[in-house]
């Protein structure tokens, strides 16, 4: 039945999810024990330094894997507040100032002023934060990322659109399976997890895209009132 396929397809991305934690964990944490071996002999030839650099970025790496799958593990037990999303945008871009600055990206902002509230758990803010962040990464060169919000029959639609790389046609279905990344240290796990807040909040999530003229991730959530 259609039950039965639906559960067996969640127990193998189960599995899957588990030997690709595994192995993402694993590697960088066999480079850190590798790096920390030679720590403890002379520094010879003065390279400590590089090394040090090597051994925070691989625990800020691990760091970054478990807090995504953090998110996963949390939204079931936590109750449901009343937000303004102009609010949740603004504190979002806050938090992402440093990247864009390192990144030579400007965020603009389209919000329209009377958008109703939206019925949300905390975890909305990592979605936001993840479409942003891949946006930024989309554009090594540096650019624009406009965000903007309009209410519409109940629902408020959120766009981010960036100016990057884009990405190609039979690449965005693959965008949200876990551990899908064309990134050098991506961990694949950002889409998928937003992809599952928004679900739980009974929302959508549309992806546009052209390679070499830029994305457009598209927020659809319901409105409170
Ligand atoms: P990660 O960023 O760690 O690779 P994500 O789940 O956030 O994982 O994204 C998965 C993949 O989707 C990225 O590696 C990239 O190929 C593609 N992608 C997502 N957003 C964009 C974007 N705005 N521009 C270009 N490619 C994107
Ligand atoms: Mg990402």
């Amino acid at each position: 039945s259609e039950e039965l396929i639906r559960r067996s397809e969640k127990l193998t991305l189960v599995g899957q999810l588990a030997a690709g934690i595994a192995h993402e964990i694993r590697n960088p944490l066999t480079s850190l024990r590798g790096f920390m071996q030679l720590y403890l002999r002379e520094d010879i030839d003065g390279s400590r330094k590089v090394r040090n650099d090597v051994m925070l970025a691989e625990i800020d790496r691990i760091n970054g894997i478990v807090s995504e799958l953090l998110v996963l593990a949390k939204p079931s037990r936590e109750g449901y507040q009343l937000r303004d999303l102009v609010q949740i945008i603004n504190h979002v871009t806050r938090l992402i100032e440093g990247q864009a600055n390192l990144y030579n990206v400007q965020i603009k902002k389209e919000l329209d002023t009377q958008l109703p509230l939206i019925r949300c758990q905390s975890g909305i803010n990592q979605v936001f934060i993840n479409i942003l962040k891949n946006a930024i990464e989309s554009m090594p060169n540096g650019g624009e990322a406009i965000i903007t919000a309009k209410q519409m029959d109940g629902e408020i639609h959120i766009r981010i659109q960036d100016s990057g790389i884009g990405i190609p046609q039979e690449e965005i279905a693959k965008i949200g399976n876990p551990f899908f990344t064309t990134k050098e240290t991506g961990t694949g796990l950002g889409l998928m997890v937003s992809m599952r807040i928004i679900q739980n909040h009974k929302g959508a999530m549309h992806i546009e895209s052209e390679v070499g003229k830029g994305t457009i991730v598209e927020v659809v959530l319901p409105s409170a009132n």
